[in-house]
Parts: C-alpha cells; sequence; structure tokens
C-alpha cells in the first residue's frame, strides 16, 4: 500500500529523518517546513496522510490542524500530531483541534508504520465511500450526509471488555452520561454481545486475565457483523510491540495506561464520531444502490436493471433450460388520459397499473417500466403458454375493475395491449424484447385490449 504523506516541520534533521524512514518503506513523501507552507501544500496537493510538528514557529501544529479540520475540502485528511511533549494536556489540547493521533519524538519505527498504514488504509476506504456519496449527491439521490466532525455521537453504544474491575469502573465513571455503556468481562459473551448489538465502539485491554486481546479483536475483525466496529485498546507503555500487532489487525486507536479521563474522551469521540459518518455513508450508498435500479414513480425495476438482468438469465440458460418469457404491456390511449384529467392524474394511472402489474406475478417474475407507459415482464422458467394465460390474466385485472383516482373522486376505465415471446436459444435478450414488442404492435392495431403471441 503506498501513499503520499506529507511531513511538516521547522527543523531540517527531523524532517530528513522522517522522510528517510518512510521514503525506505515505499511512501511518497513531500515536506513542509512551517505551518503556512503546509496549508498551501494541502490545499494543492491533498496527501493521504499528514504528519504535523506541533512546536513551530509563526503558527503552530495546533492551530495548523484546526484549520485543516475546519476546512471541508481537507477535513477528512488524517493528521497525526508529532511532539516532542509527552504530557497528556497536550495529547488532549491536539484531539480537540481534530487530531488524529499522536507520535512522540523520537518517533519509533513501530508506531509510526503502524499508525501509518492503519490511518491510510482507513482513508482509503473512507475516499471510495465519499466519492459515491459525492455521485448520488449530485444525482440527488440521497441527504447529504455532511462531514465526519458534524456527526451527532449522543447516546452512542460502547462495549467494555475488561477484567479488572477498577479499570471497568474508571471508563463507566468517565463516560458517564454522555454514552451507554455495557461492561462485559469475559472475551466469549463479549463476542456475542457485539454480534447481536449495536454498538459504535469496543473498549477492551490489550492484556485481559486468561485471553488475549488480540485474539479477541482478530475476531471482531473477522466477522461481518462486528468488521465495522472501532476498537480502543488500553496498552501499557512496555506492550509496544504487541500494540503494533494490534494496529496492524484493524485495532482503530490506543490509550496507554494509567488511562486520562480527557484523553479517553477525546479519543472515544472521534472513533464513534468516525463510525457515525461511515454507517451513514454505507447507508446512503445502499439507499441510492436501490434507487439507481429502481424507478420512482411506480417502485418497479427500471428499465436498465430489467435488461442487465434479462442478459443473465439469458448467458446462465443451458439446454436445460425450461423456457424464458417476456411480456410487454401498453396501456391503451393513454396520451387521452393526460389530456382529458391532466398530467397527475396520468401518474397515479402509472402507479396503480404499476400496482396491478407486479401484484399478478409471480416472486421470481420481474416487472420492470419499460418507460412512459410501457412496462415489461421477465418470466423466467416459463413456457409460452403458461406466459400467455399471465398476459391474459394482466389484460383482465387492468379491464375489470375501473382506475380510481383523485383520491375517489374519478373512476377511469383502463385498458392494456400485450405482446408476448419465448426466449429461443442463441437469441439476444434486445432480439427478444423486439420480438414481443412487434407482437404488442399486433395487438394495437387489431383493437387493443389484448393479448399477441410472437411467433
Ligand atoms: P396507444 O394506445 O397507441 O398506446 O396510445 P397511447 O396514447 O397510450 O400512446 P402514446 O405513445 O401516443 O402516448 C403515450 C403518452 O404517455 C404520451 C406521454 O405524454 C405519456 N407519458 C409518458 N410518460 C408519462 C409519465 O411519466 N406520466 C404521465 N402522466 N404521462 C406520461
Ligand atoms: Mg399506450
Ligand atoms: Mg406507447
Amino acid at each position: 500500500m503506498s501513499a503520499r504523506i506529507l511531513v511538516v516541520d521547522d527543523i531540517l534533521p527531523n524532517v530528513k529523518l522522517l522522510e528517510a524512514k518512510l521514503s525506505a518503506e515505499y511512501f511518497d513523501v513531500m515536506v513542509a517546513h512551517d505551518g503556512f507552507q503546509a496549508l498551501d501544500l494541502v490545499q494543492k496537493d491533498h496527501p493521504d496522510l499528514i504528519l504535523l510538528d506541533v512546536m513551530m514557529p509563526g503558527m503552530d501544529g495546533f492551530e495548523v490542524c484546526r484549520r485543516l479540520k475546519a476546512d471541508p475540502k481537507v477535513t477528512h485528511i488524517p493528521v497525526v500530531m508529532v511532539t516532542a511533549l509527552s504530557e497528556s494536556a497536550d495529547r488532549v489540547h491536539g484531539l480537540e483541534a481534530g487530531a488524529d493521533d499522536f507520535l512522540t519524538k523520537p518517533v519509533d519505527d513501530i508506531a509510526l508504520f503502524a499508525r501509518v498504514r492503519s490511518l491510510v488504509r482507513l482513508k482509503m476506504m473512507m475516499d471510495e465511500l465519499r466519492l459515491r456519496e459525492q455521485t448520488s449527491n449530485n444525482l440527488a439521490m440521497v441527504d447529504p450526509v455532511g462531514s465526519e466532525i458534524e456527526q451527532d455521537v449522543r447516546s452512542a453504544r460502547i462495549l467494555v471488555v475488561e477484567d479488572v474491575k477498577a479499570v471497568a469502573d474508571r471508563i463507566v465513571a468517565a463516560c458517564d452520561g454522555a454514552y451507554q455503556v455495557t461492561v462485559e468481562p469475559a472475551v466469549g459473551e463479549a463476542m456475542t454481545l457485539a454480534r447481536s448489538g449495536d454498538f459504535d465502539l469496543v473498549i477492551t485491554s490489550l492484556n485481559l486475565n486468561g485471553s488475549d486481546g488480540l485474539r479477541f479483536c482478530s475476531q471482531l475483525r473477522a466477522v461481518e457483523e462486528t468488521r465495522q466496529i472501532p476498537i480502543l485498546i488500553l496498552v501499557e507503555e512496555a506492550d509496544r510491540k504487541r500494540l503494533a500487532k494490534g494496529l496492524e489487525l484493524g485495532v482503530s486507536d490506543y490509550l496507554l495506561r494509567p488511562v486520562d479521563r480527557n484523553e479517553l474522551l477525546a479519543r472515544v469521540k472521534t472513533q464513534v464520531r468516525r463510525k457515525r459518518y461511515q454507517d451513514r455513508l454505507h447507508a446512503n450508498f445502499h439507499r441510492s444502490m436501490a434507487m439507481a435500479v429502481t424507478d420512482a414513480l411506480t417502485g418497479l425495476f427500471n428499465r436498465r436493471y430489467m435488461t442487465g438482468h434479462l442478459d443473465t438469465l439469458i448467458a446462465r440458460a443451458g439446454p436445460g433450460v425450461r423456457g424464458l418469457s417476456l411480456l410487454v404491456l401498453d396501456i391503451d390511449h393513454f396520451k387521452a388520459v393526460n389530456d382529458t384529467h391532466g398530467h397527475a392524474v396520468g401518474d397515479e394511472v402509472l402507479r396503480e397499473f404499476g400496482g396491478r402489474v407486479s401484484r399478478s406475478v409471480r416472486g421470481i417474475d420481474l416487472a420492470c417500466r419499460y418507460g412512459g407507459e410501457e412496462f415489461v415482464v421477465v418470466m423466467p422458467e416459463t413456457e409460452l403458454a403458461v406466459a400467455r394465460k399471465v398476459a391474459e390474466r394482466l389484460c383482465r385485472h387492468v379491464a375489470e375493475e375501473a382506475f380510481i383516482v383523485k383520491g375517489g373522486d374519478l373512476a377511469l376505465p383502463i385498458t392494456c395491449s400485450v405482446g408476448v415471446a419465448a426466449w429461443r436459444a442463441e437469441e439476444s435478450g434486445e432480439a427478444l424484447l423486439k420480438r414481443a414488442d412487434d407482437a404488442l404492435y399486433v395487438a394495437k392495431r387489431e383493437g387493443r385490449n389484448r393479448v399477441t403471441v410472437a411467433e
């Protein structure tokens, strides 16, 4: 995994050192020597990650970070503060400015690469989701999600997996009122809870009595239902090696013991926000996927989806195929409905027509609005004779009962014409549709409100 990393430091040897380490691991490195230059470069080049020195003349790292995080165009780029200060107060200060993590000088290689890799991996995934979100927004399909820092973290649910009661109690006390916390000392139980509950964060320890905290983390990552839950892990200074392993496994963030309350809260908030952001991006993506294959007026599948589906069915059809038939339906004299009663009534008729079609076919049949007042039903495993019966039944269902529109004020008699065709070996989906459409044309010519079968 390669990525472009911006190193910001006012002291040249520091820059050179980080640059050498990162380049040796094949990262693409850019450098800036003060805050202003850094802001400039970020705007121009959008790096994948920023390693930011805290103490710099002119504008310190906190201020640079605050400005980056306030700019919607670059707010998603992860920032790691590199600081000589190991004071917790500074860490909290930085987290409040929006920093994603900290490294302490002199920079330890394991911590550096673990953090860089996990943040870059996260960013790449989020970039992909954001791109899809952008497309959906451009098509005005979904409500925009906003940025990560705008996410509401209230009433987030946290699962604390900790067997030392005093530690668990301290976490519960720190989160009191802000979050809903569930404590579970046993790893097996915790896994069950995590899979069934809707948690926004798991907090656990690297060392759990009698079980390996890392194994628990890897289990969380291995299972579909828990893969996306962020993990915050508590570690001892002496455990850095295993921490690096944890970050590689997908642990999202860590806290050094003894746990500082403010730092805990700041890190929890960052993780929960990110989780909610990701959840909303995912939800929007699924919604826009559904919308991309659906006709907005009738809720039936759209033409694009139907033709894709038809091609798939045909590609799959082997010698043993038990028939594949298709209906093309067209409302008779629909233009007159619009002309007499208005477009809105026309829409109501289309909606009701779509409903009657989809209620008259089987689950494996695919009903689609082909366009305008034309509909298509694709029927797998259906012989021509059966398809004809279905078409006749549909025709009756439409003609039998008037369409009630305008909230019950108007009852319109509606009829439709249907063309039926069965797939022939070697025939393309397009050719099949064409034959059904030709049959429909014959039905129209012969007087409408009828079914014609393609020869
Ligand atoms: P025929 O019996 O030969 O099919 O006649 P027709 O009037 O149904 O067919 P024609 O193709 O002449 O007219 C179709 C009309 O459907 C014209 C178009 O304005 C209308 N239409 C297409 N899409 C919509 C829509 O989404 N809503 C409404 N209300 N009308 C639509
Ligand atoms: Mg028509
Ligand atoms: Mg038409």
